[in-house]
């Protein structure tokens, strides 16, 4: 039926491990493939070639060659419109572009798929695991580090040379087999397994902000979206069954204090045993009972995906939604029951016995490579005052006082904000003011002879309004409380 193509036969001969398979049919057309197909061109009243880049077959750079089309269709010309709209804005809002401009971060061909982060870059991103830090200590979570190199041994025991092989990189030394870590899961169950553990200590949180390698194809790989080298801000919470509701209801509570300072709104879905599933019925039936009533408790509507949940436990997916309205599945909190049993973990229970722990894996920025792509397309780089790599620019009326617009700016970046001064004497005050409009810096101090002498500033914000004359110390105290208090609208200076 599909010898006239030599791709659909390979994929038959290659990807069906099964004695039957099924096809897509519509009309005279029949395709390998899921569907569905729309019934018939007549429902198409609008269609848009969108892109045509050559590729490889699979991704594989030494596989055939081929051309792929990209484009999209619509019952309506008014809906293409819209989308042609949204896609406008989403390019503007490009985070490849802006990290450029703005010089946060770049990628080079010696390393495909693992980002440079210039310092602007690194700031923010530091910013976002400081910000996780901080809730840390208040939510009892602690923070190990763990190695990135592990010998095959492990992977085996995890069950990732079996499974996951394909997207690590493994290298042999001294004769021996190991690969860089794409998950910090059994890094995490060793340092469990490390002494006895009594009932006393759980639940414990473990948090890790571990390097991790991915083997992504190199066609695949797309800006910060999709990488080679991440961090997540990632943990594991080792605790009784019984403990499963209250933790969850944590780790719900922990991504809306998150996601509200972001301004992101989410939705819930709870996905639950699936039909090839490994454990016993009852203790499914106990987590899901236990999910379910922490997402009722929590109190926001939530889904259920039913038969959706991992092999190994069920879990709940959180989607976001950007300023585009666009989804974005980054937090994940998942229930784990078997890799406590392939690491043989154990806790001593109130009553003596050995008892086997769960493990919740759970993340909330998810990878903070992409994290930042997506905050940087949903402020379209007008970033909020407390990640702003540009927070303060000073600017002198004029050469006479650029020593003191570097004290200001000294004394600022010395208080911890990412200040800086502009002394270029080729520009006008006015130039360097709309300069610095224009680069985003939220606050741009002016500084002259009236506040030299008083050590004041005059202040005004990228959307040019002034504030006028305050302090240095008060100009300290005030943006303290806008940095530490996520105040986005900088107008209440
Ligand atoms: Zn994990």
């Amino acid at each position: 039926m599909f010898k006239y193509n030599e791709f659909k036969v390979r994929i038959l001969n290659e990807k069906v491990t099964t004695d039957r398979t099924t096809v897509y049919k519509c009309g005279s057309l029949i395709d390998l493939c899921r569907g569905p197909h729309v019934r018939h061109t007549g429902k198409v009243k609008a269609l848009k070639i969108t892109k045509n880049s050559s590729t490889y077959w699979e991704g594989k750079a030494d596989a055939e060659s081929l051309q792929r089309v990209y484009g999209i269709s619509f019952p309506d010309p008014k809906q293409l419109k819209e989308w042609e709209k949204l896609q406008e804005e989403a390019a503007k809002r490009d985070h490849r572009k802006i990290g450029r401009e703005q010089e946060l971060f770049f990628f080079h061909e010696l390393s495909p798929g693992s980002c440079f982060f210039q310092p602007r870059g690194a700031h923010i991103y530091n910013t976002l695991m400081n910000l996780i830090r901080g809730e840390y200590r208040k939510r009892g979570f602690q923070e190990v580090i763990s190695p990135n190199i592990y010998n095959a041994k492990l992977w085996m025991t995890s069950g990732h040379w079996q499974h996951y092989a394909d997207n690590m990189f493994s290298f042999e030394a001294e004769k021996e087999k190991f690969a860089l870590k794409p998950m910090n899961c059994p890094g995490h169950c060793l340092i469990f397994d490390n002494r006895n553990r009594s009932w006393r200590e759980l639940p414990l949180r473990m948090a890790d902000f571990g390097v991790l390698h991915r083997n992504e194809l190199s066609g695949a790989l797309t800006g910060l979206t999709r990488v080679r080298r991440f961090q997540q801000d990632d943990a594991h919470i080792f605790c009784a069954p019984e403990q499963i509701k209250s933790e969850m209801k944590g780790c719900l509570d922990f991504l809306r204090h998150v996601y509200t300072i972001f301004g992101f709104s989410f939705q819930l879905v709870l996905s639950t045993r699936p039909e090839q599933y490994l454990g016993e019925l009852e203790q499914w039936d106990a987590a899901e009972k236990a999910l379910a009533e922490s997402l009722d408790e929590f109190g926001m509507p939530w889904k259920e995906n039913h038969g959706d949940g991992a092999f190994y436990g069920p879990k709940i997916d959180i989607t976001i939604m950007d300023a585009l309205k666009r989804p974005f599945q980054c937090a994940t909190i998942q229930l784990d029951f078997q890799l406590p049993i392939r690491f043989n973990l154990n806790y001593i229970a109130d009553d003596g016995e050995k008892k086997r722990p769960v493990i919740i894996h759970r993340a909330i920025l998810g990878s903070v490579e992409r994290m930042i792509a997506i905050l940087t397309e949903n402020y379209a780089g007008k970033w909020p005052f407390w990640l702003s790599p540009r927070q303060v620019m000073v600017v002198p009326v004029g050469p006479a006082y650029d020593e003191y617009a570097k004290s200001v700016r000294d004394q600022l970046y010395a208080a911890g904000f990412m200040s800086e001064s502009d002394c270029d004497a080729g520009d006008t005050m006015n130039k360097k003011i709309r300069n610095a409009q224009l680069a985003q810096f939220n606050f741009i101090l002016v500084v002259g002879d009236k506040e030299r002498s008083s050590n004041t500033v005059n202040v005004r914000t990228r959307d040019n309004k002034v504030h006028g004359e305050v302090s240095v110390a008060e100009l300290i105290s005030k943006l303290q409380k806008i940095r530490d208090e996520f105040i986005t609208n900088e107008d209440s200076f």
